[in-house]
Formats: structure tokens, C-alpha cells, sequence
């Protein structure tokens, strides 16, 4: 039976680092952490993650300037507020909250976010960094993943890894970080074929499809760690993630639960990439 990663404490863990190094900016140098939130429109999800940052940065310490936009704001009026806070000091990290609605070119945005407030990684400057490994800031979910995989004490060296899924935020940056820690990794996705073969394989599985429940506990190696990033809304109510949990935690050695895993690092990864832009942006890094 496998073991539960307690992603809220590994999380906690995380944000208590930030909040301890925030702290001590603050009382010894003087320096203030800002991150800046964009929601464009009214997604209630959308609005769901906003307040949950929102209340991350003031648990850790730092300000957070919202910019909550009309769903009829245009396009060149949200990159002249992004443009505002690229030059804005007291603004370290810029986050736009995504989806944005269907008028507005998402590229355009992410692009006009200056690289060294980009908290998300999501700009190709920030995305090009992680290929050569050389980077400041990582995506916040695949880093969180990275440090979920750490608390187990699994060394992935050497390791056969195998994740499902290429979206430019999770899958491809996912399969970037297991590569760097000297993975022998494998990307699925849906044109795949012996899917199942593939994942009998793996010491390390990270599912990251957006598929309620598919990956069943006759894909999982005896002994692997199994990572779940999937948040999936069933008809009634309940978040499920990707892996089906209960045929799943017979086999595996670790495995995240949905919720309760990896959703919690994501946030709590973003504080750390703020931190990190406002020591860069100080010179202390
Ligand atoms: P996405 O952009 O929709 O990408 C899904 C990927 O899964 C694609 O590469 C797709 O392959 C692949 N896929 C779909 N069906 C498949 C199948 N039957 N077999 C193999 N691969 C298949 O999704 P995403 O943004 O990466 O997110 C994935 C999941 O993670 C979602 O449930 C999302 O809600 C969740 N998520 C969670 C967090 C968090 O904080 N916990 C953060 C981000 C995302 P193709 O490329 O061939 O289409």
C-alpha cells in the first residue's frame, strides 16, 4: 500500500521558508516582496485561485496589488497596464490569471510581461532558460511536483520517468526538470500508442492529462511513485484527479491524493518565484 505525499505540508513547508527569508529582507535591507494579480472578466474559478494567492502572499509577507479588469477590457488596455507594472518597483512577480477571455491573445500578454517578473515562467525567454538549465524561475506546477518528488526520498537519477501529458505549463517543462535531476524520460500524450506498456515501465509516473481517473492501477509498476496532477470537476461536485486512487495506492510505493497534492504546491511554488524576482531585482541573487 503506498504512502500519501501530504502536498499541503510539503506546501506549508515551502511558504514557511519564503515567509522566514521574507521577513528577514524586510528587517534587514529594507525590502519590500510585491506581486502583482491581473483577472480579466468574471470566472468564478478564476476568481477562486486570485483569492487563494492573494491570501498566500499575506500569509508570507508580501503585498499583492489586484487588477481586477472588466470581461470588456481590450486587449491593448491590458498591456498597457502590463506595461504600467513592468515599470512598477514595488511590483517583483506579474501573474495573469488564465484563462483570459477569447479576445485577447494570451501570447501577446505573456510575451509583453517583462522575463524578470514573469512569476509564472510562461514567457519563451523564462521557457528557453529551463531547456539550457539555466533559469530563475520554474513553472509553478511542474516545480512543485519536483519538490513533492524530493520529500519522498526518492533520488530520480538513473530513474525510468514517464510522464503523460506535453501542455507547454505542465507537461514539456515537467519532462525538462525529471531530464536536468538525470531522468531517462519518456513524454506520452494522446497520439501515443502502448500507453499502458509505457507506464508499466516507469519508477516515476506524472499524469498530467485533465482525464478524470485514467490511469488505472494496472498501468503502475509495483513500487512506483506516482505523481497526480490532474484536477478533474465530476457531475457530482467531488475534484478527482487523473489516476484512479484505489486501484492506484495498491501498487505504487507514493502517491499524491487529488485534492490535497500537487494543487496546493502550485501556489505555494509562486511565492517562492516571487521571492526569488524581488532578490534579483535587488541584486541579492
Ligand atoms: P492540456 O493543456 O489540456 O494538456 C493535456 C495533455 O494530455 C495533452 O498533451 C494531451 O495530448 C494529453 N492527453 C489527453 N488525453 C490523453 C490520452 N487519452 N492519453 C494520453 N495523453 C492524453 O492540460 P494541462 O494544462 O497540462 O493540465 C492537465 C491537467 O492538470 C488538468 O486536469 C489540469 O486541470 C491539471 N492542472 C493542475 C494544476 C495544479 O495546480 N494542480 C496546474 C495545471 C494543470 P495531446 O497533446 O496529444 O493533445
Amino acid at each position: 500500500m503506498a504512502q500519501i505525499i501530504d502536498g499541503k505540508a510539503v506546501s506549508a513547508a515551502v511558504k514557511a521558508e519564503v515567509a522566514e527569508e521574507t521577513a528577514k529582507l524586510r528587517d534587514e535591507k529594507g525590502l519590500k516582496v510585491g506581486l502583482a494579480v491581473v483577472i480579466v472578466g468574471n470566472d468564478p474559478a478564476s476568481r477562486v485561485y486570485v483569492n487563494n494567492k492573494k491570501k498566500a502572499c499575506e500569509a508570507v509577507g508580501f503585498q499583492s496589488y489586484e487588477y481586477a479588469l472588466d470581461e470588456s477590457t481590450t486587449q491593448e488596455q491590458l498591456l498597457d497596464l502590463v506595461n504600467v507594472l513592468n515599470r512598477d518597483d514595488r511590483v517583483n512577480g506579474i501573474l495573469v490569471q488564465l484563462p483570459l477571455p477569447k479576445h485577447i491573445d494570451e501570447k501577446a500578454v505573456i510575451n509583453a510581461i517583462s522575463p524578470d517578473k514573469d512569476v509564472d515562467a510562461f514567457h519563451p525567454i523564462n521557457v528557453g532558460k529551463i531547456m539550457i538549465g539555466e533559469y530563475s524561475f520554474l513553472p509553478c506546477t511542474p516545480a512543485g511536483v519536483m519538490r513533492l518528488i524530493e520529500s519522498t526520498g526518492t533520488d530520480i537519477t538513473g530513474k525510468q520517468c514517464v510522464v503523460i501529458g506535453r501542455s507547454n505549463i505542465v507537461g514539456k517543462p515537467q519532462a525538462m526538470l525529471l531530464l536536468q535531476k538525470n531522468g531517462t524520460v519518456t513524454i506520452c500524450h494522446s497520439k501515443t500508442k502502448n500507453l499502458k506498456e509505457i507506464c508499466l515501465g516507469a519508477d516515476i509516473l506524472v499524469v498530467a492529462i485533465g482525464r478524470a481517473n485514467f490511469v488505472t492501477g494496472d498501468m503502475i509498476k509495483e513500487g512506483a511513485v506516482v505523481i497526480d496532477v490532474g484536477m478533474n470537476r465530476l457531475d457530482n461536485g467531488k475534484l478527482c484527479g487523473d489516476v484512479e486512487f484505489e486501484s492506484a495506492e495498491k501498487k505504487a510505493s507514493f502517491i499524491t491524493p487529488v485534492p490535497g497534492g500537487v494543487g496546493p504546491m502550485t501556489i505555494a511554488m509562486l511565492m517562492k518565484n516571487t521571492l526569488t524576482a524581488a532578490k534579483q531585482q535587488a541584486g541579492i541573487e
